[in-house]
Parts: C-alpha cells; sequence; structure tokens
C-alpha cells in the first residue's frame, strides 16, 4: 500500500450531506408552517455555506455557526424565530440523515483490513458520530477527529496538528487526505503537508489555486491509487 494512514472527509465524501440536510429543512419547515419554495431553500443553502466557510477561515466556531443561524435567516421570510431553538430542531432532524454516498460501507470495510482510517471532518461531534454510527461506518475508523473537538477546522494546519498528535508513529509521507471539498480537505491537507484525494463526482472545474495529488469521480477510484 502506498499510505498507510487514510484520512476521511464525511460529508459528501461518504455520507450524503445534500440527502440529510434535505431532509431535515423539509421537515423544519414543515413544522414551522414556512413553505419550502425552492428560492427559500437556496437562500438558506447560500447563507449556510458561507458561514461554513466563515467558519473555515476561523472567523466563527462551529458552535456560532448553527446556533446563530435561524434567526436571521427566518426574519428575512417574514418570520420571527428563536435560533437556538430552532436549531435544536434541525439538528434532531439532521443527525438521522445517513444515507451513504455510493458503496462507501463496502469500501471503508475493506481499506480497514488494509490500512488504518480515521475521520477528519468540521460539524458538530454528535451529529457527525450518530450519523456514521446509523450508517454502519464508526467501527472501521481507528479515531474519529471532529472540528468541535479539536477547537480547530479544517484547512488549519491546527486541526492536522491535533490529529497527527494523536495518530502513533505518523509517517506524513505515507498518510493522505480524501475529500471533496477544495478549500477544506484539499487545502487543509497542503498545509499540513500531506497528499491529497480530491473526490469530484460532478466534474466540478479545478481550482488552480488548490491543486489536489489525486482527483477521483468514483470513490473506488481509490484502489488504482493506493496500488500505484
Ligand atoms: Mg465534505
Amino acid at each position: 500500500m502506498r499510505y498507510k494512514n487514510l484520512l476521511f472527509d464525511v460529508d459528501n465524501t461518504l455520507l450524503d450531506f445534500h440527502d440529510a440536510q434535505q431532509q431535515a429543512l423539509n421537515a423544519l419547515f414543515n413544522e414551522l408552517g414556512v413553505p419550502l419554495t425552492s428560492e427559500n431553500e437556496a437562500l438558506y443553502k447560500t447563507m449556510n455555506q458561507n458561514r461554513w466557510r466563515e467558519h473555515e477561515k476561523g472567523n466563527l466556531t462551529s458552535d456560532e455557526v448553527v446556533n446563530g443561524r435561524f434567526g436571521p435567516f427566518f426574519e428575512q421570510l417574514g418570520k420571527k424565530v428563536d435560533s437556538v431553538k430552532t436549531e435544536q430542531k434541525y439538528r434532531q432532524f439532521l443527525n438521522q440523515g445517513h444515507k451513504r454516498i455510493e458503496n462507501s460501507l463496502e469500501i471503508i470495510r475493506d481499506l480497514s483490513t488494509k490500512a488504518d482510517l480515521y475521520v477528519v471532518t468540521n460539524g458538530l461531534a454528535n451529529t457527525q458520530l450518530q450519523r456514521l454510527t446509523d450508517a454502519g461506518l464508526f467501527p472501521y475508523f481507528k479515531d474519529i477527529f471532529i472540528s468541535e473537538q479539536a477547537g480547530f477546522q479544517k484547512p488549519m494546519v491546527e486541526f492536522f496538528d491535533y490529529v497527527f498528535a494523536k495518530v502513533p508513529h505518523l509517517q506524513k509521507e505515507k498518510t493522505v487526505i480524501i475529500g471533496d471539498s477544495l478549500t477544506s480537505d484539499i487545502q487543509g491537507g497542503k498545509n499540513a503537508g500531506i497528499d491529497t484525494i480530491w473526490f469530484n463526482p460532478a466534474a466540478s472545474t479545478i481550482d488552480v489555486r488548490i491543486k489536489p495529488t489525486f482527483q477521483i469521480s468514483r470513490l473506488e477510484d481509490i484502489y488504482d491509487i493506493l496500488a500505484s
């Protein structure tokens, strides 16, 4: 095996976050009696993405991202809600979303017999742990690193320092990160001085400033890289 330590992102790499988010938004809007139009949905997704980008830059904690988002958002739609209480409702729905991406369970189960697997994810601990457990993925990882617990997030080098400090005998040249996000996973890997595999199923255009070591369009293409 070319790499001994495989660091996996979770959302839209192993688990389908779009699906989880869709279900949770449907349920939340339904409960609040607000129609989930495509406009409202696009508005929410843009606002939410911007907040997580600010988290990547270190301007918002994960707690601030989620607990501050719904009040201002629903205010735009003319409805007053409490941000924290609405987040709690939404999170109960979101925690249930654990649809897997492609054949991620089979791949992770198999790879766990060949290398040491770790999770590296930006998000909230309870949510990520529940979703990984419900999806059957949890037992195959040696350890799970979540930004909320680390106190730092991808792509910050401090997040990876935290990870490396907890992985015994880590050799950077034998370590690779696999994820769908150029700004958090690939930039993070570059900041940390490890190789990167960009999972890019939608064949998005590459950002010339953030060039991954490898690019794959299907998860199982990982095998070609590991064998090379
Ligand atoms: Mg992701």
